[in-house]
C-alpha cells in the first residue's frame, strides 16, 4: 500500500482545545525521501507558550483532571488508546512521511504507543500509597504520590509518536497536565494524538501543544516559571541546556539522551539469531535510534565469519521509499543530518577503518531527491576512533573484536554514553556477569532493541537522568506527600524519640 495522505497538512497550536495560529513565520516540513511539502506548522513564540502553560496551569489548579479518581483517569486513557489504535494507519503514515521511516516500522511504532497508553491507564487505576499505623497511640500517617503539576514534554523526531507516548499518558495517569513541544521536523502525529486525547474526553486544558523550534519555542517552555516538571528526550547537548535551565529554576527534570550501544557477541551464542539482530539493531529506523546497536563487539575466534555474515545480510536490505511495504531503510531526516552522517563515514575512512559494505550516499534508482545513505559497516576500527566513540545516529556500524569477557566489558563501557547494551551468549554465567558490569540503564541478553511498557527505560552517564515508562514512568511525574494525623495529645514537647523533624 502506498501513502493515502497526499495533500500537505497545515497545523496550528492546540491550546485548551482551540487551534491557535501564530503571528510568527510558519515552519515547513518536506518529505525527506522526495523533497515534497507534506506539512506546515505554526511557529510558537513566548506568547503562545505562555498561553499554553496558563491553560495547563488552570487545568491543574482548578480543573477536574488531578482530582478525578484513578479509575476515571484510567477509563479516559483507555479510550485514548483505542482511538490511537483506530487511527493507527493514518498516524503511521504521518510519521513515515515526516521521519522517512519505513511504513512497517511506523506501524510498529504506533502499536507501541498504544501499549504505553494502555499500560499507563493500568497504573492510574492501581496506584496506591503507604500507611503507618504503629507510630504512636492516636497517631497515624499515610503517604501518597501526588502529581507534580504542569509537565513540559519535549519530544525528538526519530520516534515522534512512541516517545510522546512514553511521556504523555504517564504524566496524565499521575494527574499532571501537559504542554507538548514536538520536533520541528515531525509534529503532525503529535498534533493528531492530542486531538485524539481530547476526543477521548480528556479535558482540553490538560493536554496542550505548541509547535516550533527548539531554541525558541522549546526553551521558552522548558524554562517557563509555571512549569513544574520537564520531561525531555533528545540529544545530550540539548539535554545539558535543559538541565541547566531546570537547575536554575529548581524544576524536576527527566532527561532521555543520546546513546552508543554495544552489541556484544560471544563465540558460544546462537550466531544465526545474533547476526539477524546485529543487522536489525544497527539499521532499524536508518540507525536514527537512541539504542541502535552501533558498536558491534565480536569475540575474535568467530569474528571473520560472523562479520562476513552480518555484511551479507546487510546487503539484502531494501533502501527506498518509506511508503513501500518492502522497504527496510528510508532516508535520513534532513540534508544537514545527511552531511553529518557522511562526515562520520569520511572520518572512519581517514582513521584507517574499512567500509566492507555501504560507505556513501545513494542517489540512483529514484533516490536522488532524498537523503539516503547506504547501510555501512566499518571493520578495522580502533576504540579511540570517532566512529566508535560518538553517536552518529545514522546507518553506520563499527566492528571491534574482543578476546574475553573482561575485554568485552572494557570496550562496551568505553563510551560517555550508557543507555543500552546487548550481549549474546548461551552461557548463563557470562550473561549475568557481563550484564551486571555493562554500564547502561538496559542490557539485553539474546535480544536487542526490545522492551515492554512495564520495563523502565533510561540512561546512565551522558545518556540521561531518570527513568521513563513502567512504574518509574509514573514516578517521574509525582512526588511523595505525607499526611500525619494525631487524634490525641502529644506526649512530648519534641517528637525526637519518634524520629520527628525537630
Ligand atoms: P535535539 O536535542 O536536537 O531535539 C530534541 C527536542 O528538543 C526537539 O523537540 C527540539 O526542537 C528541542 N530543543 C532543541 N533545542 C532546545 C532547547 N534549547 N530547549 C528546549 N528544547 C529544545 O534532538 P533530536 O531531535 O535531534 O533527536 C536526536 C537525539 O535524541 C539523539 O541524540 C538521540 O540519541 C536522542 N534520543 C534519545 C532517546 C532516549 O530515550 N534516550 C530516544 C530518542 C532520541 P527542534 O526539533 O525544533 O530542534
Amino acid at each position: 500500500m502506498s501513502s493515502t495522505i497526499t495533500e500537505p497538512r497545515r497545523y496550528d497550536h492546540l491550546i485548551d482545545g482551540v487551534a491557535v495560529a501564530s503571528s510568527a513565520d510558519r515552519l515547513e516540513r518536506r518529505d525527506p525521501a522526495t523533497g515534497r511539502l507534506v506539512a506546515e506548522y505554526a511557529h510558537g513564540g513566548q506568547d503562545e507558550v505562555d498561553r499554553a502553560v496558563a491553560a495547563a496551569r488552570q487545568a491543574f489548579d482548578d480543573g477536574p483532571w488531578p482530582r478525578l479518581s484513578g479509575a476515571d483517569r484510567a477509563r479516559l486513557l483507555r479510550r485514548f488508546a483505542s482511538l490511537v489504535e483506530r487511527d493507527c494507519e493514518r498516524l503511521a503514515q504521518l510519521d513515515s512521511q515526516e521521519v522517512g521511516k519505513p511504513i512497517s516500522i511506523a506501524r510498529g511504532e504506533i502499536d507501541g504507543a498504544v501499549g504505553h497508553i494502555e499500560y499507563a491507564a493500568s497504573l492510574a487505576h492501581t496506584e496506591r500509597g503507604d500507611a503507618w499505623t504503629t507510630l504512636d497511640t492516636d497517631f497515624v500517617a499515610y503517604a501518597s504520590q501526588v502529581p507534580l503539576g504542569v509537565a513540559a514534554l519535549v519530544v525528538p523526531w526519530n520516534f515522534p509518536a512512541l516517545i510522546l507516548a512514553q511521556k504523555l499518558p504517564y504524566a496524565l495517569a499521575a494527574g499532571c497536565t501537559a504542554v507538548i513541544k514536538p520536533s520541528e521536523f515531525t509534529s503532525s502525529s503529535a498534533v493528531e494524538m492530542v486531538r485524539l486525547a481530547h476526543e477521548a474526553g480528556i479535558p482540553t486544558g490538560a493536554v496542550n501543544l505548541v509547535t516550533g523550534l527548539g531554541p525558541t519555542t522549546g526553551q521558552a517552555l522548558t524554562s517557563h516559571p509555571d512549569v513544574d516538571v520537564v520531561s525531555f528526550t533528545g540529544s545530550t547537548q540539548t539535554g545539558r541546556l535543559v538541565a541547566s535551565d531546570a537547575g536554575r529554576n529548581l524544576k524536576r527534570v527527566g532527561l532521555e539522551l543520546g546513546g552508543k550501544a554495544a552489541n556484544v557477541v560471544f563465540a558460544d551464542a546462537d550466531l544465526d539469531r545474533a547476526a539477524d539482530a546485529a543487522v536489525y539493531a544497527a539499521f532499524i529506523n536508518q540507525g536514527e535510534c537512541c539504542v541502535s546497536g552501533a558498536r558491534l563487539l565480536v569475540q575474535r575466534s568467530i569474528a571473520d565469519e560472523f562479520v562476513a555474515e552480518v555484511a551479507r545480510r546487510t546487503r539484502t536490505l531494501q533502501v527506498g521509499s518509506p511508503a513501500d511495504e518492502t522497504t527496510d531503510i528510508g532516508p535520513l531526516i534532513h540534508g544537514q543530518h545527511l552531511e553529518r552522517v557522511l562526515g562520520y563515514v569520511t572520518a572512519g575512512e581517514q582513521s584507517g577503518a574499512t567500509a566492507i559494505t555501504g560507505g556513501g550516499r545513494l542517489t540512483d534508482d529514484g533516490l536522488g531527491d532524498g537523503w539516503f545513505v547506504a547501510p555501512t559497516i566499518f571493520t578495522g576500527v580502533a576504540p579511540s576512533d570517532r566512529i566508535f566513540q560518538e553517536e552518529i545516529f545514522g546507518p553506520v556500524l563499527s566492528v571491534v573484536e574482543f578476546d574475553d569477557a573482561d575485554d568485552a566489558v572494557r570496550l562496551g563501557n568505553d563510551t560517555v554514553y550508557g543507555l543500552a547494551n546487548a550481549l549474546w551468549t548461551n552461557d548463563i554465567a557470562t550473561a549475568h556477569r557481563v550484564g551486571a558490569r555493562l554500564r547502561s540503564g538496559t542490557v539485553w541478553v539474546n535480544t536487542n532493541v526490545d522492551g515492554a511498557p512495564a520495563l523502565a527505560f533510561g540512561g546512565t552517564k551522558d545518556s540521561g537522568i531518570g527513568r521513563e515508562v513502567g512504574h518509574e514512568g509514573l514516578a517521574e511525574f509525582t512526588e511523595s506527600k505525607t499526611i500525619q494525623i494525631r487524634s490525641g495529645d502529644r506526649k512530648l514537647p519534641f517528637p525526637r524519640r519518634n524520629g520527628g523533624v525537630a
